[in-house]
């Protein structure tokens, strides 16, 4: 007898809709068709910040440390932005280091630490920090240091006990820890955290890639040590961050060059993008304060309590924990991810099963595993997120979308 492999009637029907999506002809996606709910992913260009970059696209291309007039203008352009950015965050501008994003300004504060205090060996990482995180970690470990991970509690809050364990047991250099997580929303109590980590005399890195311009963050009041941020997380492009260094700190570039922002990153300044992160930050900063992220959040509520109406177990990741107003990470019991996302591509609807570069492998979530979900929940959750671009009708209308794929799922499931 043959051994054909069992495929289950579910199986049969991802394949069948995975097949049909890729043969589907002249398909387009483009914002006309999609609704767009996958910001934490990444965000469209702010129309505000496309105009505010263009001239440095077209005319004044000129390099900011040439010595004519026509480079002082673009100087300013550079440092203007730094401002923007620096009000944001509540810093100085002279503390604000524009990077090629998220990636580079984690990895610059962790080399910078690990080079400058080689003496404390430990590097505590949150166990739901972001790819960037953890494989930075891997470098700090490879220089003969040595990474220890706080657990989260089953909200995906880091437990503060464990913490200051951890901080007690080792000299601690830096604790690492994001402020917004990219797949639950989840808000780090980072107050606390700073608390405990300058007790045992260590540094703080926030990873607020997700957090800046959702929250009004406050480095003075809140007094972390560096601070990541991503321009495309904010409406501007990809490719431009920033690192923001307190001015407490000592402080060894990553990148070596001809140095630029003032001998802290080498590198010829990507002045559209500095500009874009400029007018990006401000429009955020007006945000914060006409109440765009209060907006925002009503809209994902709205979304989460009708689903909640429609899909009996619906489970809502990180519910009991303060968390993003743009962010919602949705458990469908007895369901595959991998299925719901092909039908709600094919319904027009842009989301992601865990962050996204899990979403091509469709592995567990690692962020889900660490809050304590089974693989089964894992493996059913999907990430919904909002920007101010979203409006009710598209969240309406996702609402209705998602349920009819669960239904039409569970119809299948059920033969
Ligand atoms: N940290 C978090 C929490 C993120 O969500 C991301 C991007 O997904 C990054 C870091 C990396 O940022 P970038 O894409 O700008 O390198």
């Amino acid at each position: 007898m043959g051994t054909r492999p069992l495929v289950s009637p579910f199986g049969k029907f991802v394949w069948a809709m995975a097949w049909a999506l890729a043969h589907q002809r002249g398909r387009v996606l483009n914002a006309a068709r999609v609704i767009y709910l996958d910001s934490n992913a990444t965000t469209c260009v702010a129309p505000e910040v496309l105009e505010a970059m263009l001239p440095f696209l077209r005319d004044q291309f000129v390099n900011p440390s040439a010595t004519y007039r026509a480079a002082r203008t673009v100087r300013r352009a550079v440092e203007k932005a730094r401002e923007q950015v620096a009000a944001l965050l509540g810093a100085d501008a002279e503390e604000v280091i524009f990077t090629s994003g998220g990636t580079e300004a984690i990895n610059t504060a962790h080399a910078s630490v690990r080079a400058l205090w080689p003496e404390r060996r430990r590097l505590i990482i949150g166990a739901t920090e972001h790819a960037a995180v953890w494989e930075s970690a891997q470098r700090w470990r490879q220089s003969g240091g040595e990474v220890a991970v706080a657990p989260v509690d089953r909200q995906g809050l880091i437990l503060l006990p464990a913490l200051e364990q951890l901080l007690a047991e080792a000299p601690t250099g830096l604790v690492s820890i994001m402020w917004a997580n990219n797949e639950t929303g989840v808000v780090a109590p980072m107050a606390e955290i700073v608390r405990a980590a300058q007790a045992a005399g260590a540094q703080v890195h926030a990873d607020a890639v997700q957090a800046v311009g959702k929250l009004a963050l406050d480095v003075t009041k809140v007094p972390i040590d560096y601070l990541s941020l991503s321009g495309h997380k904010m409406h501007a492009p990809k490719g431009i961050g920033a690192l923001w260094v307190s001015k407490r700190r000592r402080f060894q570039p990553l990148l070596v060059g001809g140095g630029q922002e003032n001998e802290r990153r080498g590198g010829t300044e990507n002045v559209p993008g500095v500009v874009a992160l400029g007018a990006a930050a401000a429009a955020m900063k007006q945000g914060l304060a006409e109440g765009t992220e209060a907006k925002v959040r009503a809209l994902r509520d709205r979304f989460e309590a009708a689903l909640q109406q429609q899909v009996p177990g619906l489970r809502i990741h990180g519910a009991e924990a303060p968390r993003l107003g743009t962010t919602s990470s949705l458990g469908f019991p007895g369901l595959d991810a991998a299925g719901l996302l092909i039908l709600l591509d094919q319904a027009g609807i842009a989301c992601s099963a865990g962050s996204a570069c899990h979403s091509a492998a469709l592995h567990p979530s690692p962020v889900l595993a660490a809050m304590g979900l089974d693989a089964a929940t894992a493996s059913s959750t999907l990430r919904f997120s909002w920007s101010r671009f979203t409006t009710a009708e598209e969240t309406d209308a996702a609402v209705q979308a998602v349920s009819r794929a669960v239904n039409r799922m569970r119809q299948v499931a059920a033969g």
